[in-house]
């Protein structure tokens, strides 16, 4: 056996496929991370974390790499000039940020900031989003794509913002919504830019396929198309007409289908133009995918191309359309907001304890013992390679029929747990020699999922990652220390709430989903930490508090150079988690009453005599410390659990 090694953990946990250029492995085996990607500068994950801590803030924590976002727009805007520049194309890009993506205010300040020099927009999908964008948006020129159900005020906060300097489109993405626009127009005499919403018969494929095709929820179907253009003539508005729209979903894996939906929207495009519409933008939506595995498939979590193929692509589509139609070519948009945003999150958190199925080798069989419990021994001790099957048969028959057993009276408790322990060594053996063949039975393809060991995790899946419940959305998941040693253990990973779907048990894999993490053993004393990457799309808002387990921590890092050169970091905001105060009261709960509730309870205790004054004194202080704390664990060095 040669000695693992750091190259090993690499192709283990994938992190060349899914982390790339962000993330690797450095020499101490600790997860590194490279927020400006080629450009240089490293900064160790474990060591950052521990800094972070020694600040007081506590685990869970989500990270975010200011650069890495900064990157991220970078490249898709320089993917896009790249294929500009390549076709000879003579329009432009102008990308905007879905706001509904990460909406927290740092985030979308700094996609503003990145996004400046390359007049890069933000898109809103209802009311509030628009808020967000008009006091946001500060970049002459930038768009503003206002998508979303819409009502007057939607509308005419819209248009008086061209009065501030702003370029809004308003989409029309129903039919109802062309009537309020033209009302809105009329009554304000500020003529508007409007962009339709096309409703694609090309359909997504995966989680997100019903984005399109004829029942779709958004977008106008070639008859209403037909109907806009006519009653915007008659309105004297079509000249206002300069946008087309289409939305096939998110996180589309297969570019092919991105390519129909290319093909078909570039020809309405060309119609618009030739009927009259001024055209001037395409706005080819979402759907850029994140190479979540690092397969490079058109598995859901991943995607058969790369940022610069679905630039060329866009590019062409419209070239081409648009040379044989001989029409002008459009501005090109994209609302690519999973592509942007997901790299430069990292949740981390502490394993608090981890329980085994089974343990130890079991004992011999004794001569007195029940007849099942020696047959067991004997299984035990017969099984081979060529049996394992044979064998697993035979552990399971003798367990279930010891089962019966003791629910006849006819075997004792401590039998029972005989049993169940010499069941579990069976297992074990089969499973060590299950994995070493190239053909799993049927029956023995669940063995690895049974014996997993349970790594419990201070974070709550449905706060952090709620797609990894709602939706069965694979994200990469690592240790972020000891990635120089062996994983000696398979384990899943069970969260802080109570509810049995709080778990994760599905990991990324090149061939399909793997239902075990490979992990290390606890050690005494020392925190082992493990991180989610690329959760900076969609789960903050997603999340919600089963159990009141509110917001993480949160810290924005930007990497810099100390004074005496080396590579350092600067923490620009922290976003304190939520307080049990603060969750308390989103559920209507007034701290006060509560702790004076509290209070006189262990009042008319003490004068009972049922507590004493100091036992009342502790549990006031728990009280009142809780609510001012956070609302995960604090950390304690864990302890290994010897069973389940
Ligand atoms: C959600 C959404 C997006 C963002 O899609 P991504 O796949 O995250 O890039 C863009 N446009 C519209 C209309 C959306 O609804």
């Amino acid at each position: 056996m040669s000695e693992w090694t750091i190259q090993d953990s690499a192709e283990l946990y994938q992190v060349e496929g899914w982390g790339e250029p962000y993330f690797k492995i450095n020499e101490k085996g600790h997860i590194a991370v490279l927020p400006r990607g080629e450009a240089g500068g490293e900064l160790d994950l474990f060591n950052l974390v521990q800094d972070i801590q020694k600040r007081g803030l506590k685990m869970p924590l989500l990270i975010r790499f200011s650069d890495i976002l900064a990157d991220r727009i970078a490249r898709l805007n320089e993917c896009f000039i790249q294929a500009i520049k390549e076709y000879d194309y003579k329009g432009d890009y102008k990308g905007v940020y879905p706001v509904k993506v990460n909406q927290q205010r740092h985030v979308v300040e700094e996609v503003v900031e990145f996004g400046r020099s390359y007049q890069f927009g933000l898109e809103a999908g209802s009311k509030p989003e628009l808020l967000i964008a008009l006091a946001t948006l500060k970049t002459p020129g930038a768009l503003i794509i206002c998508n979303g159900y819409k009502d007057s005020e939607y509308i005419e906060t819209a248009l008086l913002a061209q009065r501030l300097g702003h370029t809004p489109f308003v989409v029309i993405e129903r039919f109802h919504e062309l009537t309020l626009l033209i009302e809105a127009a009329q009554k304000l005499g500020i003529q508007p830019l409007i962009g339709v919403r096309a409703k694609l018969t090309a359909r997504g494929i995966g989680r997100w396929g019903d984005s399109t095709g004829d029942r779709a929820k958004f977008g106008l179907s070639a008859d209403e198309i037909m109907e806009v253009v006519a009653q915007l003539k008659k309105a004297n508005l079509l000249s206002s007409l300069q946008l087309l729209h289409f939305h096939i979903g998110s996180q589309i894996s297969a570019i092919n289908v991105i390519k129909t939906a290319l093909r078909e929207a570039s020809c309405i495009y060309v119609e618009l133009a030739r009927m009259g519409a001024p055209m001037q933008y395409c706005d080819v939506g979402g759907g850029l995918a994140i190479d979540y595995d690092g397969s490079k498939t058109n598995f859901r979590a991943s995607k058969n191309y790369n940022m610069q193929e679905y630039a060329y692509d866009v590019v062409a589509a419209f070239q081409e359309a648009c040379r044989e139609k001989n029409v002008t070519v459009p501005t090109l948009v994209s609302e690519s907001g999973r592509a942007i945003t997901s790299h430069q999150s990292v949740l981390v958190f502490d394993v608090m304890g981890v329980s085994h199925p089974q343990f130890g080798e079991p004992q011999p069989a004794e001569r007195g013992e029940h007849s099942i419990i020696r047959n067991l021994y004997e299984t035990y001790t017969q099984i081979a390679s060529d049996n394992v099957q044979e064998a697993f048969n035979d552990a399971s028959q003798f367990k279930e029929e010891a089962l019966s057993l003791f629910a006849l009276g006819y075997l004792s408790l401590g039998e029972r747990a005989r049993v169940e322990r010499l069941y579990w060594g069976c297992c074990q053996k089969i499973l060590g020699l299950v994995r070493e063949l190239d053909y799993i039975p049927d029956e023995l393809a669940d063995l690895e999922k049974n014996m997993a060991s349970t790594y419990y995790c201070n974070f709550s899946v449905f706060q952090s990652v709620p797609d990894s419940w709602a939706i069965d959305q694979l994200f990469p998941i690592a240790p972020i220390q000891r990635l120089d040693e062996e994983p000696t253990v398979r384990g899943t990973l069970a969260d802080l709430t109570c509810d049995s779907d709080g778990k994760i048990d599905q990991f990324i894999d090149l061939r399909d989903v793997k239902s075990v993490l490979e992990l290390h053993p606890l050690r005494e004393g020392e925190p082992y930490y493990l991180a989610l990457f690329l959760n900076g799309a969609y789960q903050e808002i997603l999340g919600d508090m089963h159990n009141l387990f509110g917001d993480t921590n949160a810290v924005h890092i930007r990497l810099a150079s100390s004074a005496t050169g080396e590579q350092s970091y600067l923490l620009e905001h922290v976003v304190k988690g939520d307080t049990m105060t603060e969750v308390l009261r989103y559920v209507q709960y007034d701290h006060e009453a509560l702790l004076e509730s509290i209070r006189r309870e262990s009042e008319q205790a003490l004068r009972e005599r049922r507590i004493t004054l100091s036992e009342s004194r502790l549990l006031l202080q728990h009280y009142e410390r809780s609510l001012s704390g956070y609302t995960y664990l604090t950390s304690e060095p864990q302890r290994e659990l010897a069973r389940s």
